[in-house]
């Protein structure tokens, strides 16, 4: 049985991974797919992840009727799938049951999990700490080799399947580093401090310079007042790494969509943004900052930052169904659709919460509702949660 990765308990408690429902209007299943991202409407996304949508592809009717529009499904994360001709064969009755209720289908790509892992160990490069950590469990997120090895055969692999399945519109990436021993949570400005990413920088900027002690990079390039620089050269690295991806999918399937699960400001975040927008298609940025209710600033903030990087870029605010109550979920969702703010929904309750399928389909009217936490009445929708 093929279920999610599950979320690294750091975070979960933070935060909850997501289901996503990206609502896209498919018109018809028969539609070319090359005509599709015409069809986008990007304020009306409504995306739907959850732990068992491949083992349950019945819950595409339930969740259709429910106002959802699109939802995730992982491949297996433990083998190369793609080396195998029948890899994504598990994939056939969530896909047949999304094309007949006229939904579209996004596959999960794990950034961090076991087959990523055994290919950057396997290549030998690994992602390095500002605190010197090497961390033999993910790769580098710049490693050329790892991107080669890894992502491109993974997802070209889908989007052939994808001209042949007009449920299957593309990808979403997560990001989020599970496998990490000091920290997991998105790739953010801890990294990159692996040799070859060093190396690489000052040979670029011709500095000469003896490579510091892992622990001892990230000092130095402060001292040297060039820590700004370098991130800046790596920001630069993935932006051509993602470039050239995109580009790559784009000659299989000009319509196959590229997204991603887990951000923060940082250079990994605005290189991959900058590189995806070779595609021309949009980015949705599933954030899990929201887990717990909307957070304004938060998506004042990034989306400043995803429209400086990429100009199809869409933030959309995640919901967690174990932080959330059904009804606070009901209360938070009929504000995003009001303001026509795109949104996704994770869940890893099996079988999927029927409350939760009952408020997104009739969201309760009234703003304020009764906080599960407090036992009071609450001043603002966004602080529904379940739990503190
Ligand atoms: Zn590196």
């Amino acid at each position: 049985m093929t279920t999610m990765f599950p979320p690294s308990p750091q975070l979960l408690r933070v935060t909850a991974v997501g289901c996503l429902t990206l609502v896209v209007h498919l018109s018809t299943a028969e539609e070319h797919p090359h005509e599709r991202d015409k069809l986008m409407d990007s304020s009306s996304l409504r995306l739907v992840w959850s732990w068992g949508s491949n083992d349950h592809p019945e819950w595409c009717s339930s969740f259709k009727s429910a106002g959802f529009n699109s939802l995730v499904a992982p491949v297996p994360h433990a083998e190369e799938w793609w080396q195998n001709v029948n890899g994504i064969n598990h994939l056939t009755p969530v896909l047949e049951s999304a094309r007949r209720e006229k939904m579209s289908v996004y596959i999960q790509i794990m950034w961090s999990g076991d087959v990523s892992m055994k290919i950057s160990q396997r290549n030998g490069r690994h992602a390095v700490t500002a605190k010197g950590t090497v961390e033999e469990r993910l790769a580098c997120p710049v490693d050329p080799r790892w991107w080669k090895d890894y992502l491109e055969p993974s997802l070209e692999t889908l989007a052939r399947h994808s001209l042949k399945e007009p449920a299957l519109r593309g990808v979403v990436i997560d990001t989020e580093q599970y496998q990490g021993k000091e920290t997991s949570g998105a790739v953010g400005d801890i990294y990159c401090f692996c040799d070859d990413c060093m190396t690489g920088f000052l040979e670029d900027r011709k500095i000469q310079q003896a490579l510091p002690v892992p622990a001892k990079r990230s000092e130095r390039m402060e001292k040297l007042g060039l820590l700004a620089d370098y991130r800046d050269h790596l920001e630069k690295q993935v932006q051509k790494l993602a470039s050239t991806l995109a580009t790559r999918l784009a000659k299989i399937n000009p319509a196959f969509e590229i997204h991603f699960y887990c951000v923060e400001e940082g250079w990994f975040y605005r290189g991959f943004l900058k590189g995806l927008a070779a595609n021309q298609l949009p980015v949705c940025v599933l954030d899990s900052s929201t887990y717990n209710g909307y957070l304004p600033k938060r998506g004042e903030k990034m989306r400043q930052m995803l429209a400086a990087c990429n100009p199809k870029a869409i933030w959309m605010p995640g919901y967690y169904t174990d932080s959330m109550t059904a009804r606070g979920i009901g209360i938070t969702i009929r504000k995003m659709n009001a303001e026509k703010i795109p949104w996704w929904l994770y869940n890893q309750e099996i079988p999927f919460p029927e409350k939760v399928l009952g408020a997104v389909k009739n969201p309760p009217s009234r703003v304020e509702a009764p906080s599960a936490r407090t036992g009071t009445t609450a001043t603002q929708d966004d602080l529904i949660q379940k739990s503190p």
